[in-house]
């Protein structure tokens, strides 16, 4: 008998009657003779409930009492849905993170799987009983509950999925699957029937919010075959494989945005080597996490600029990093700008196509987009540009490359 890992999102256990119909997508699993482990999120909203009540008890709390009350949200839905499963005649019992348990480091709210111990579960799936697992949760050597970061409860699921040596893990969501761009800003987007691990790893960084990048690259490092799908229609949707089984692509696959960026430019820096390392390092030493960056060449050797992208929420402390390095890096002065958005065109097509930069310039161009920071990957084109500009360029590369036919 294979072993399938259902995950099923906040807005999929939203309510009663969605975990009710949860329970029937479990049980059509088991019809097919499977054993399943099904890991769920807390209702939609709850976390964000939960997060707030930590933040107002205090600004300051204590990391290991914030993730006490975070995980919480998990531990309600494993037992509605454990009943839920029970009512239509299918044995099932919840796990919260701890009962396996999922080992995890001791970073608290943003805590990394280490170990996941199967064999309890294991076993009782080998007697046909559904596990329904808390996602988004874990425990430390020392017996102290941690979750592992917004969104999480996606890399609970691929981990779980691995450990069991899981056929594969379905990721059911609010939307039927991966589209060639979100389709709120181009309703001619189309679902794909298929992604790279590769593509889907640069889509999730890029800004499509369809599947957490950490639960991507665990997938794809674990050979774990992942499959996006919708808990609210019947369809198949998307299917993320290796990129071996991908014929020959003449496309690309995706465009994606995120309007989470800033662009910070440092000016009239001395042109001298150590500049960008001492620029750097002090931005990692306070665990800002850089993406973008591009030196302008100097004139006439002296100065020079740099601009780099990070996190909008990291931006002002970006800055203030930076000024306290103001003595030893004599620069000018340090500018923020949040008002950008990051656009980005996917697709291992790129490793054998000619011309698709050239083609998504010349759109930008005609369209009188300004590029500020152009960086690539071997399958990746991205490009801050104006946040205003969003939907245009969105919707101006999207035509251009033809996406919305198959
Ligand atoms: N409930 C958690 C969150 O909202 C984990 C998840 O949904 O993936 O971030
Ligand atoms: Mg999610």
């Amino acid at each position: 008998m294979a072993i399938i890992v259902q995950k099923f999102g906040g807005t999929s256990v939203a309510d009663l009657d969605r975990i009710r119909s949860v329970a029937w997508r479990v049980k059509a699993e088991i019809d097919k003779n499977n054993q399943v482990a099904v890991v769920v999120s807390a209702m939609a909203g709850t976390t964000n409930q939960l997060v707030e009540w930590a933040r107002d008890i205090g600004p300051l709390h204590d990391a290991r009492e914030y993730d006490t009350i975070v995980a919480s949200g998990e531990q309600i839905t494993v037992g509605l849905l454990a009943i839920a499963l029970q009512n239509i005649g299918i044995d099932a019992r919840s796990w919260l993170g701890w009962q396996l348990p999922f080992r995890t480091n001791d970073v608290h709210s943003s805590a990394r799987i280490e170990d996941i111990d199967v064999s309890m579960l294991k076993s009782r799936l080998a007697e046909n009983q559904v596990a329904v697992v808390a996602g988004f949760q874990g425990i430390t050597d020392t017996n102290r509950i941690t979750t592992l970061g917004r969104g999480g409860s996606d890399t609970s699921a691929v981990a779980l999925a691995a450990a069991l040596d899981a056929e594969r893990c379905d990721i059911y969501t609010d939307v039927d699957g991966v589209y060639t761009t979100d389709p709120r800003v181009v309703p001619k987007a189309r679902k794909l029937d298929t992604i790279t691990f590769e593509e889907m790893l640069e889509m999730a960084s890029a800004g499509a919010k369809v599947l957490e990048t950490r639960s991507v690259a665990m997938a794809m490092s674990h050979h774990v075959k992942l499959q996006v799908r919708s808990s609210f229609v019947e369809e198949d949707g998307t299917l993320v494989i290796e990129e071996d089984d991908d014929m020959e692509k003449q496309k690309i696959s995706g465009i994606a945005y995120s309007r989470d960026e800033a662009k910070v430019t440092l000016v009239g820096l001395p042109d001298r080597p150590g500049i960008a390392a001492t620029v750097f390092g002090a931005l990692a030493d306070s665990h800002i996490n850089v993406d973008m960056i591009v030196q302008s060449a100097s004139p006439d050797d002296s100065r020079t600029d740099i601009t780099f992208s990070v996190a909008a929420l990291d931006a002002d402390k970006a800055v203030q990093v930076l000024e306290q390095q103001k003595s030893d890096l004599a620069f000018d002065r340090v500018i923020a700008d949040t008002n950008i958005a990051k656009i980005s065109v996917i697709g291992t097509a790129m490793r054998s196509q000619p011309g698709i930069a050239r083609t998504m310039f010349s759109v930008l161009a005609e369209k009188g987009i300004n590029l500020h920071v152009i960086s690539t990957s071997e399958i990746k084109i991205s490009t801050l540009i104006d946040a205003d500009y969003t939907e245009l360029a969105v919707r101006s590369l999207h035509d251009a490359y033809g996406l919305e036919t198959s």
